[in-house]
């Protein structure tokens, strides 16, 4: 018997499931955590325990979105090194992000996970790479943040340990050991992943890069999260200097280069793979391997257009990421449905490569696909947890579209009326309701300018 049922009715629902079923004039009943119910009409009669019911007349309501690449930290550098490209942005920001701590890390998650959650993000993630020694428990605020805040969260704990003198692209004070590496994210894995149906908390393994990580870590890191029943995560095939420098460094391209190491599998999800030849892309949905597409990103750093359409084709699972805020100052994940579908038709699919369906899919049920949780989120069906958004359509800026999820794709920003996450109120009115957005505002400020001041002293 649920303890406690809200009923949303009178809304157009776009589920997301297998069929993409989708109801004009529907309602969707929660209880407790869970989804009870969703369908057309209003919701049964006689329901009890109801402890809110909500008129959603002018609404859609769609799963949560599940944010699956970010680096939290780069909320205190955004807007810098605007006009480069990676490598010379990585180079550009790697001193100053050396220079982190653990109260910058905080006011960073807690920044980052705020405009991502206030646009309708349920599940996000971080990976997170730079460990400078003696700074703290970054995993603990990184985490702590996440759950004050109520958002269910995986952290990819990442790691570097190929600076400068081993032919990397991190500074070397930069970079952890091997050993430290290992130990240090299998204890967080001990510490605080949740193999629960419910699980508000995961890890995942996450070396940063082939460009910044040994081959070993890659190996035993792929070693380490197989042991321990958890997923993996690195960045992939990002840039024409990437694939240049395996090349020259392994021989082979960077598919081929995670092949050799076990990093292909349906327990992994790498970001960007944008540089990707029919034959990697063929690897990846033989493997299962995911992808973390990450538009606005790869047209700031001018990486390219990943080639998401024939991923799809393929078989690979893909989801949206924001990607750090460095590379993508707005740090919104909703706004990446419409950069998604607009930036892949200027691949060579043309208007057939995305459509606002399609759109919406990678960044709830595909988002929840590369994160390993599509049976427990992702779409709106009786059995799965509560992560769902209601986006009011019916204000001046989608009043006279009338299909709700074109407007919600290809519109503007959609205010967003009540998000819940785990049947829990996270958002109302388009406010946040579990953390002081303003504080969070302040302490940004405060604290980026502390860490501009220390990274200038050098
Ligand atoms: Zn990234």
């Amino acid at each position: 018997m649920a303890a406690s049922r809200i009923v949303i009715e009178n809304c157009a629902i776009a589920t997301v499931d297998a069929h993409d079923t989708e109801y004009a004039s529907g309602h969707v009943v929660v209880a407790d955590n869970r989804i009870e119910s969703v369908g057309a009409g209003p919701a049964p009669a006689r329901l009890e325990n109801v402890v809110r019911r909500i008129d959603g007349t002018g609404h859609l309501v769609t799963p949560g979105l599940v944010n699956t690449h970010h680096h939290f930290y780069q909320w205190l550098t955004r807007g810098l090194a605007t006009d480069h490209n990676l490598f010379d942005w990585l180079v550009a920001l790697y001193p100053t992000w050396a220079r982190l701590d653990e109260p910058m890390v905080r006011t960073a998650a807690q920044g980052s996970l705020a405009m991502m959650v206030r646009g309708g993000v349920t599940t996000a993630m971080d990976h997170h790479y730079v460990y400078p020694r003696g700074t703290g428990d970054l995993s603990g605020a990184i985490i702590g943040a996440a759950a004050e805040m109520g958002v269910r969260f995986t952290l990819a704990r990442g790691s570097m340990d190929r600076g400068t003198s081993d032919g990397g692209l991190p500074p070397d004070f930069a970079v952890e050991s091997l050993d430290d590496a290992l130990a240090a994210t299998e204890k967080t894995i001990d510490a605080h992943h949740d193999a629960s149906f419910d699980a508000m908390t995961q890890i995942a393994v996450a070396p940063c890069s082939p460009f910044s990580v040994s081959t070993e870590l890659l190996k035993q890191g792929a070693e380490l999260a197989r042991r321990k029943g958890v997923r993996l995560h690195t960045h992939g095939s990002e840039t024409v200097e990437e694939e240049q420098f395996c090349k020259e460094l392994f021989g082979m391209g960077p598919t081929d280069y995670f092949e050799s190491t076990g990093w292909l599998g349906s327990d992994v999800w790498m970001a960007h793979c944008v540089h990707m030849n029919d034959s990697d892309i063929a690897a990846f949905g033989r493997t299962g391997t995911g992808v973390a597409h990450c538009p606005s990103s790869n047209a700031r750093l001018a990486a390219g257009i990943a080639r998401v359409p024939d991923m799809l084709g393929a078989g690979v699972p893909v989801g949206l990421g924001v990607d750090g805020t460095a590379s993508n100052e707005s740090g919104e994940l909703h706004t990446e449905l419409r950069n998604a579908l607009l930036i892949n038709r200027l691949g060579a699919r043309g208007e057939s490569a995305l459509n606002a369906r399609q759109a919406l899919r990678l960044g709830t049920y595909g988002g929840a696909q590369v994160l390993g949780r599509a049976g427990q989120i992702g779409s709106i069906e009786p059995g799965k947890l509560a992560d769902l958004v209601l986006w009011k359509l019916d204000t001046l800026a989608h009043a006279s579209i009338a299909d709700p999820v074109t407007a919600l794709v290809f519109g503007a920003a959609a205010p967003i009326t009540l998000s819940l996450v785990n049947g829990r109120t996270v958002v109302e009115d388009s406010h946040l309701t579990t953390v002081d957005e303003d504080a969070i505002a302040r302490s940004t400020r405060s604290e980026a300018q502390r860490l501009a001041r220390i990274a200038a002293t050098g």
